[in-house]
């Protein structure tokens, strides 16, 4: 695959695509197809939690494709800044406005990487009395794993490379690419 430049400011940035925007589509109807069969039954109100800002075009096109009630909240957490690496050190910058007592949260992440900003949100929302807590992340980097976590549903796990894209960023740029990247770095 050739490398593609990104626009006139990021001439001599360079980003390989690596996952199409047809097989994100791929990969988000088989996910809402089985996020809807795992809560069809419950009787408790599903609340679609997104952690921003990575989240935010994953998490719009996948609720699109679940066939269920449900409700959409939002969460802003540290994470890498500008850096290609978790500090392990994660801080609640933007709470929920909605209460999760005895609600089913879905938590949805753009990529799992060390564990630690999806095991901090864990603990702080199991202590809120939901009735249930699961996770989507759209990607999964296992062998970066620095705490357990369980990804309950997971769109496609990758090797350790830092990607772009589709909401994931670097230093805030490339968000809004329609695919997923690999990200480069910059040429000459
Ligand atoms: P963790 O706490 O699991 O180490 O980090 C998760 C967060 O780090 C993700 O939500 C994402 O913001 C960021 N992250 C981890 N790996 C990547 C990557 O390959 N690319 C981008 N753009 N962000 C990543």
């Amino acid at each position: 695959m050739s490398l593609h430049s990104l626009g006139q400011t990021d001439l001599n940035i360079q980003v390989e695509p690596y996952i199409s925007a047809e097989e994100i589509l791929q990969i988000n109807q088989e996910l809402a197809q089985t996020i809807t069969q795992h809560y069809a039954s419950s009787k408790a109100p599903l609340i679609v939690v997104g952690l921003l800002r990575g989240s935010f075009i994953f998490m719009a096109d996948l609720v699109r494709h679940i066939k269920l009630p449900l409700i959409t909240d939002f969460m802003t957490v540290s994470s890498y800044g500008n850096q290609q690496r978790s500090s392990g050190n994660v801080k609640i910058v933007m709470d929920l406005d909605e209460t999760i007592d005895g609600c089913d949260v879905l938590l949805v992440e753009d990529i799992v990487d060390t564990g630690n900003t999806l095991a901090c949100v864990v603990n702080l929302l199991q202590a809120r009395n939901p009735h249930s807590i699961k996770v989507v992340s759209l990607l999964d980097k296992p062998s970066r794993r620095e705490v357990k976590v369980v990804v309950d549903f997971c769109g496609r796990q990758i090797e350790d490379q830092f990607v772009v894209g589709y909401g994931l960023d670097f230093a805030q740029k490339f968000r809004n690419l329609p695919y997923i990247g690999l990200y480069t770095g910059s040429e000459g």
